[in-house]
């Protein structure tokens, strides 16, 4: 039976957007994940950098089945005690005075756009609506997101797209300034572009436009909705550079799989959002700040971060000898922290699936990467391991090509 009048082909019951493996997941310890069959990866994808701690971290699931056993849902029309608590220990470790909670990196880039243009028209300035971003960003799927993204790929067929977006090449200051106009509001940045191929900025472009924005009176909005929560080896990746920007975007790593996204702001990039002006019915409720409050106490421990860094320089330095090994197929290592690209010479496709045939799960980015994204709590062990695995996998190409 169809509702319209020309018949349908079959569809996949769950709508068929995503190019799935054929693999599934059953359980998770740690760094590892295992089939329903009980075949044990190692997990260097982390759900795309969302599960910092590991796989069923001790302390993540204690403070969710022990919050889950008390109240699950309350709303945001009443206090929200652990909400505070989340926002408060955000602020206490970044350059912010105030956090909203929102439940995915599409949204908290969704309320950065708005909170810029609702600055300048508090600020007597509605004509300043536009953003600049760049070439190769990734800042999430809504329409606004979706501008900002700027990607034809995946702004095709979707209407017109939200106007008050200027994009120029990432990395390219004189480009950014010379895109500075009337109409601006604000210039949006990830500090290690992820999607589009594991790509940091370097200090002097971020501190440049930070710049820029002071000269201008633009807000500098990060995405650090991938490379935040320490993924870099400092909380922040904005840490790095010596800068801080007026507004950021949190999500992924920040509930370690429980779904919680977070926009940090200054109170003046804030100043045009009071009450009425933004909501959602799910963010920040109960279950999600529990998790995220356990997150940070597991990321704030006392060496944890040191940890990251030394385990990030164990893996750069072994990948890099993989590409003085392999030179036809790797030809450049790049990163910050534990989010490392194999820029490939072959297909990226072809070179994830030979390490993801060696049980290590890997993920693809833009510009022909191979992406790693450990677990934060990744051992030395981990990493040894891990790199045997792609070494195998880089061997078996090279046969396979002969
Ligand atoms: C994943 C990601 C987003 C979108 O987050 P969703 O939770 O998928 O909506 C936005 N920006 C960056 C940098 C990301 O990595």
């Amino acid at each position: 039976m169809t509702s319209g009048s020309a018949p349908t082909a079959a569809i996949a019951p769950v709508l068929p957007t995503y190019n799935r493996a054929a693999v599934s997941f059953e359980r998770g310890h740690g760094a590892r994940a295992y089939t329903p069959e009980g075949e044990e990866y190692l997990d260097f994808g982390s759900g795309v950098a969302v599960n910092s701690c590991g796989h069923a971290h001790p302390h993540l699931v204690k403070a969710l089945t022990e919050q889950a056993e008390k109240i699950w849902h309350t709303s945001n029309v009443y206090q929200m005690p652990g909400q505070t608590r989340l926002a408060e220990r955000l602020i206490a470790h970044s350059f912010a005075d105030t956090v909203f909670f929102c439940n995915s990196g599409t949204e908290a880039s969704e309320l950065a756009i708005k909170m810029a243009r609702k600055f300048h028209a508090a600020s007597g300035h509605p004509e300043k609506f536009h953003i600049i971003t760049f070439t190769g960003a990734f800042h999430g799927r809504s329409l606004g997101a979706l501008a900002a993204t700027g990607n034809d790929k995946y702004l095709d067929g979707f209407g017109p797209p939200l106007s008050g977006f200027d994009q120029v090449e990432f990395g390219d200051l004189k480009a950014a300034e010379a895109a500075i106009g009337p109409h601006t509001a604000a210039i949006y940045v990830e500090p290690v572009q992820g999607e589009g191929g594991v790509m940091p900025a370097t200090h002097e472009f971020l501190r440049g436009l930070r710049k820029l924005c002071d000269a201008h009176g633009l807000l500098l909005m990060l995405d650090e909705i991938q490379c935040g929560m320490g993924r870099t080896g400092k909380l922040f990746a904005y840490e790095w550079a010596g800068i801080a920007p007026d507004i950021m975007a949190l999500a992924k790593g920040l509930g370690g799989g429980f779904p919680i996204g977070a926009v940090l702001a200054t109170a003046n990039a804030a100043k045009g959002m009071v009450a009425g002006t933004h909501g959602s019915t799910f963010g920040g409720n109960p279950l999600a700040t529990a998790v995220g409050n356990a997150v940070l106490d597991v990321v704030l421990a006392d060496g944890f971060l040191d940890n990251v860094q030394r385990q990030s320089l164990n893996l750069k330095q072994s990948l890099e000898r993989l590409k003085d090994l392999h030179p036809t197929l790797i030809s450049d290592v790049r990163g910050s922290g534990l989010m490392m690209g194999l820029k490939c010479k072959v297909q990226n496709t072809d070179v994830q699936k030979a390490i993801v045939e060696q049980k290590l799960l890997v993920l693809t980015a833009g510009d022909n990467v191979v992406r790693l994204l450990p677990p934060l709590i990744v051992t030395h062990e981990d990493v040894t391991e891990a790199i045997a695995k792609i070494e195998r996998a880089l061997v078996a190409l090279e046969h396979a090509k002969a």
